[in-house]
């Protein structure tokens, strides 16, 4: 009798959904599908997987796929056509609208679903070589805040700490985050850590949670209000005597100042109550709790970043730390959780209009360093329009020319009826996607380009502890369908760049990006992967997990086997401002929240446990979709009496940018006076459309991230159809 056949070893991959990050190991069959299950040795997860993880491989199919190139001529329809014909189409036409109208007609908006290589030569073919900075992202949505908030504290987009840091705490601080169901992996470890520690779990958040209802203590503050609480706490700090005088003094500057602004705002822990809407009792006990625990985390997320304070909140957050000195070392640090996949890698490579690659900025010596090492026919020299005013800027004609990779802003954005109508303005749309058919879809780009779904990726993500992991493929491409960076190296090929688009994998981007970041770099950044700079293509299809920087001198070999990193950084300063020495932050007067008459209620949005984004993926699960099966309005009880709301009816929503039909949920943890819908539906699978019709486009000031968390609205009963 014949011994069975080995069952072949799995493909060791990366979730694509949030920014935990976790590893996979994937079991592929004959049907097209496969077996997942957490990869034990992948150290953002140690083998969990939550609910969407799991349920990966019941979404692989090509029934929904775009699979060959579509164009449209005139105002025809898209039909099908070849690779050359659309990519000579994409060529003569962005050279035709920058020819005429200057390199800022033409502007690409990225996605953090993309793997670096794309996103990297997405930002050298717009911003070295067609000369335009108008390269934005779905990320400027989820964290745009925190990088702010890092380069002004730190002097670099630089998340001090690691995961393992959660398990090393004895208290972990969320504000603005429902990890149970946003981080649900993440979530996991620290409920371990509890269990087995006795970590506390504090919650900042004015909307009762899953993740609320499983902390230690909860304050729901007012809306708008962190960065009044932890200035409050910052005064409470230096007033008990609990600063690092030492670290303060060697490694910081500007504590006066924003003490003394702290002190106007928020004088005291009584003060700080009344301003944030919380007892004072509770705010004393937080207070006194963070004052006596040594080792600290405070994890934030879109309550903080979808802010038109996002900034001040993350800068009064770190201040915090920086005071105590409690950032850096293990169970101690401020820490940004990004949403996205790869949110952190198209950071790395300029994926943000205010950046170039590599993390250098806009000042002449950065533009020109980069210049040099791309060889750059026409560098762009300033900073590009962040996502808001960049769909403003198509919509008022000024710019004529884009390129979507791998994002549905006709469902995420604010205001989507505006990005609908800018959309069908353009003079070229171009839109790279794995889906046939969505609401961005729908607004009759010229050319689709079928891209690489998860399973036939290949390439890298960087998580939210800075980790950069291997996204590789287990599926061939279906149809005609190409990996995202191709048809950019295509198109730049036809416009004459052939020798600096030469790749033929995404190994040979990855080699590139990486001596970028160590090129004339003597440490003054950040973001320095130079040590992986010279992978094979066998050890960069062998890389394990590392977190970044890796500079040259982490050791030859770096990326096989065991593999150098850096878990944590600023534990004794070098920070990467000019002086290495961190600022304090001092925040604007915080201002409420926008009303609007007739809008009495505030919006809120966010994510749900088994959906992400806008379904696409996520969406082809019964078992997933069986959790929350139609779009709803949460409200509490009191407020849904009020408006002759019945829980089960529908409402209708409205806001000064648009309306929407939702089922109403009343809801005792809603705060009175406010409302709260997911984002995940769009036209393409719910007949009123996304909740974006309704989201404001108010944007923080410093890093452009809208405020997607506070818009006015009214509800009124909607009869049943
Ligand atoms: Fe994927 Fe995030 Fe769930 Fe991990 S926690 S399995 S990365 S969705």
């Amino acid at each position: 009798m014949n011994a069975p056949l080995p069952s072949p070893p799995p493909v060791k991959t990366t979730c694509p959904y949030c920014g935990v990050g976790c590893g996979v190991a994937v079991v592929p069959d004959a049907a097209g599908g496969a077996h997942v299950e957490g990869d034990k040795a992948h150290p953002a997860n140690f083998g969990r997987l939550c609910s969407k993880g799991a349920a990966l491989g019941e979404t692989l199919g090509l029934e929904t796929r775009l699979l060959y190139p579509m164009m449209r001529t005139g105002d025809g329809p898209l039909a099908r056509t070849s690779w050359d014909v659309a990519l000579d189409r994409v060529a003569r036409d962005l050279a035709a609208v920058i020819d005429s109208h200057g390199p800022g007609s033409a502007a690409f908006y990225l996605s953090g679903q993309l793997l670096t290589e794309d996103y990297y030569v997405a930002n050298k073919l717009a911003k070295g070589f067609l000369g335009t900075a108008h390269v934005d992202t779905n990320s400027r949505l989820c964290m745009a805040s925190s990088v702010a908030g890092h380069k002004r504290a730190f002097g670099s987009d630089t998340v001090p700490g690691c995961y393992a840091d959660l398990e090393a705490a004895d208290l972990i601080v969320l504000v603005g985050s429902n990890a149970a169901f946003c981080h649900p992996v993440l979530f996991r470890r620290m409920e371990a850590a509890r269990a087995k520690r006795g970590t506390k779990i504090v919650v900042i958040d004015p909307r009762g949670t899953e993740t609320a209802a499983e902390a230690d203590m909860v304050l729901p503050l007012a809306h708008g209000t962190d960065a009044i609480l932890f200035s409050g706490l910052l005064v409470y700090l230096a007033d008990a005597g609990r600063l690092d005088a030492a670290f303060l003094g060697r490694h910081t500057q500007g504590f006066a100042e924003a003490l003394a602004a702290a002190r106007a705002i928020a004088p005291d822990a009584a003060a700080t109550a009344r301003a944030c809407g919380l007892g004072a009792a509770d705010v004393a006990a937080f207070f006194a709790l963070f004052a006596a625990t040594g080792k600290v985390v405070t994890g934030y997320s879109q309550g903080v970043n979808q802010s038109a304070q996002g900034t001040d909140k993350v800068g009064a957050i770190v201040n915090c730390h920086l005071a105590t000195g409690r950032i850096g070392r293990e169970g101690m640090g401020p820490f940004s959780l990004t949403g996205q996949p790869n949110a952190m890698g198209g950071r790395e490579v300029g994926g943000l209009a205010n950046q170039l690659a590599a993390h250098m900025g806009f000042s002449p010596a950065e533009v020109d360093r980069v210049r040099r090492f791309w060889s750059a026919p026409r560098m762009a020299e300033r900073e590009g329009l962040k996502a808001v005013d960049m769909f403003a800027a198509i919509g008022a004609g000024e710019i004529k020319a884009l390129w979507v990779m791998g994002t549905n802003p006709a469902v995420s954005l604010p205001q989507t009826g505006a990005v609908r109508a800018a959309l069908e303005k353009l003079d070229l749309f171009v839109l790279s996607e794995n889906v046939a058919a969505n609401d961005t879809a729908a607004c009759r780009p010229h050319v689709m380009l079928p891209a690489a779904a998860w399973g036939e990726k290949d390439g890298t993500v960087t998580n939210s502890e800075r980790r950069i992991s291997r996204q590789r493929a287990f599926l061939p491409l279906p149809g005609e369908v190409k990996h995202g960076w191709w048809p950019l190296a295509e198109v730049a090929r036809r416009l004459g760049f052939a020798d600096a688009f030469a790749w033929t994998s995404a190994a040979a981007i990855f080699r590139e990006h990486a001596a970028l970041s160590g090129f004339e770099n003597d440490g003054a950044r950040d973001f320095d992967i130079s040590g992986l700079a010279t992978l094979s293509d066998a050890a960069y299809d062998a890389l394990q997990p590392v977190q970044w920087p890796v500079p040259k001198d982490a050791g030859a070999g770096a990326g096989a086997g065991a593999t150098p990193g850096t878990a944590r950084l600023f534990a004794d300063g070098g920070f990467f401002t000019a002086d290495r020495r961190a600022r304090f932050i001092v925040p604007a007067p915080v201002a409420p929240p926008l009303g609007a008459e007739g809008f009495p209620l505030l919006l809120n949005t966010g994510r749900l446990r088994d959906q992400w984004h806008t379904m696409t993926r996520t969406g082809l699960s019964p078992r997933l979709a069986a959790h929350e099966p139609v779009p709803f309005v949460a409200v509490h009880p009191d407020d849904a009496a009020r408006l002759g709301l019945a829980h089960g009816g529908l409402a209708r929503v409205t806001s000064a940018q648009g309306a929407t039909v939702l089922e109403v949920r009343a809801d005792p943890r809603q705060p009175p006076g406010t409302a709260f819908a997911p984002i995940h539906w769009s036209f393409a699978n719910a007949s009123h459309g996304p909740i974006g019709q309704l989201v404001q486009a108010r944007t923080d000031p410093l890093s452009g991230q809208p405020d997607s968390k506070a818009t006015p609205v009214a509800l009124a009963p909607e009869p049943a159809p």
